[in-house]
């Protein structure tokens, strides 16, 4: 069993000032695999301590220098690629094919975006061509990142690229459930020689270190990626200090598929929410489908939920692997019931385990019909390889289920009626819209409307999120 109890404060990895155990479990077997620690605010004192004075000198480096140590960064990073790869498949259960092609990559994408984002930026422009004022963007100061378990790299990366960029100093705190590529990413900071102190990790959960961090009077903005619960709490939280809160939450993305869709509309639907065992907060869970063509795409969504395998994530090949916890397992399982209990028609899956894999966090890749939207299935955040389908008669009704949520993060259409698809796009509430499948550039800034969040991360807004604006009049 590894032991990982150490934190990365001040450039190397130390005790946590109480010794607090927490098993890190392999959802492919249910086995302790590792065990780390659950730090307290005397941890937090410390880092806080170590990033204040790491800041006074990281926020004033040369933008040149912050490109060396990114590129750096990337070279480790590219050279370490199937250490990185094999330690989410561990700790969140992706399969390896997919862990590398999917999760691994896009940290490689982020940080490689963010270098050329820097090196464009412009920290201190002219107001306009006749004043005599300038707008300065400076770091915001030391951050707390608080990210989730289910892009475990991707989520890291898309705040902690950026806010070395910007010259803040930080504090991270992976998700407890999924740490472990989170230490190995210090363990990269390291060796590309960022100076102690600017980067620090700690582990713990969110009544613990989280709580800390949100109240914590040092800290001058908490970007923080997970459930809208936790965000919730992390905002009253943060509230008495006044501190910047970025927050990108949860989803229940609509996917409208009319009569006129691509052939393959609904199969990509359905591969597009099961992929990562249905874990990502933009997957299209629920799908809208034209009563002309309903018949049809009921028979097709089975039919590829059925093809879709289940399996152990250290098996190479394509398929989905178990869910993170044993948590999110019986709550999961606890919606696919209430979909039963409230008339929903099940056409693919359910509540019993995948043959062959008792052990392990497994679900089968599950298909309900005629669901009506204010059923449990169509409403809640369920975050497992579970489609809910709703037929709809027209366009306007379409569009008014799919804002029919409290979420707003990523929704789809399918037609090849481009005003239309246009059309609707503008009408939807949400952060990203997805035409045709066509999937975003790297660059492009993602997150949420209404209660999926408030931030944006990615490309320039990405950085700007971690810069605080100054106007200075007379500067010539
Ligand atoms: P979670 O909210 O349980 O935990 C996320 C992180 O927050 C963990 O590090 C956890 O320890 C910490 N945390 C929990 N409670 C906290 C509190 N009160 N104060 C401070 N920190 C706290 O979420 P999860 O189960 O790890 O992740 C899944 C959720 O993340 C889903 O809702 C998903 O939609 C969302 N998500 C959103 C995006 C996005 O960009 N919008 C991306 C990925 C995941």
């Amino acid at each position: 069993m590894l032991d990982k109890r150490k934190f990365y404060i001040n450039g190397s990895w130390i005790d946590p000032v109480i010794k607090k155990d927490f098993d890190v479990i392999n959802p492919s077997n249910e086995e302790t695999y590792a065990t780390i620690s659950l730090g307290s605010i005397k941890d937090v004192d410390l880092a806080i301590s170590a990033a204040k004075i790491a800041y006074s000198k990281w926020s004033q480096v040369e933008k040149k220098e912050k490109i060396n140590l990114l590129e750096k960064l990337l070279q480790i990073y590219k050279n370490r690629w199937d250490e990185i790869t094999q330690t989410m498949s561990n700790e969140m259960g992706a399969p390896l094919d997919w862990s590398s092609s999917a999760q691994t990559s896009s940290g490689a994408d982020h940080i490689n975006d963010f270098i050329l984002r820097l090196k464009n930026f412009e920290f201190e422009r002219k107001f306009n061509k006749t004043s005599n004022n300038y707008i300065v963007y400076e770091p915001i100061g030391i951050c707390g990142l608080i990210t989730p378990w289910n892009w475990p790299i991707n989520q890291i990366t898309l705040k902690v690229i950026p806010a070395l960029a910007a010259g803040c100093t930080m504090i991270l705190k992976p998700s407890e459930i999924a740490p472990l590529s989170g230490m190995l990413f210090a363990d990269l900071i390291h060796e590309a020689g960022f100076p102690p102190g600017v980067f620090n990790l700690i582990n713990g959960d969110g009544s613990g270190v989280g709580t800390d961090l949100s109240t914590h009077r040092h800290i001058d903005m908490i970007s923080f990626t997970g459930s809208t619960r936790a965000g919730k709490l992390i905002s009253k939280n943060a509230a008495d200090t006044i501190k910047r809160v970025c927050l990108e939450l949860g989803g229940k993305g609509g996917n409208i598929i009319f009569s006129d869709s691509h052939p393959k509309a609904v199969r990509e639907g359905v591969r597009n929410v099961m992929s990562n065992s249905g874990q990502s907060c933009d997957a299209p869970t629920r799908m809208l489908v034209e009563k002309s063509i309903y018949k049809r795409a009921v028979e097709e969504a089975a039919d590829e939920a059925n093809k879709i395998k289940v399996d152990i994530a250290s098996k190479k090949g394509d398929h989905i692997g178990p869910v993170i916890s044993e948590t999110q397992y019986n709550k999961i399982i606890d919606l696919i019931n209430s979909g039963i209990k409230e008339g929903a028609t099940l056409v693919a899956g359910g509540p019993d385990k995948p043959i062959g894999l008792d052990k392990g966090y497994f679900i089968k890749p599950t298909i309900f019909t005629d669901v009506k939207n204010e059923m449990r299935i169509a409403k809640e955040e369920i975050f497992g390889p579970v489609l809910s389908i709703i037929p709809f008669d027209d366009e306007e009704e379409a569009v008014s289920i799919v804002n029919d949520t409290s979420y707003g993060l990523g929704n789809y259409v399918q037609t090849q009626d481009k005003e239309k698809a246009k059309r609707i796009a503008r009408k939807f509430r949400s952060g990203g819209v997805y035409i045709n499948g066509k999937s975003a550039d790297p660059g492009t800034p993602f997150g949420g409307y209404r209660q999926s969040g408030n931030g944006r991360e990615g490309g320039v807004w990405g950085l700007e999120e971690y810069l605080e604006i100054k106007t200075i009049c007379g500067w010539e």
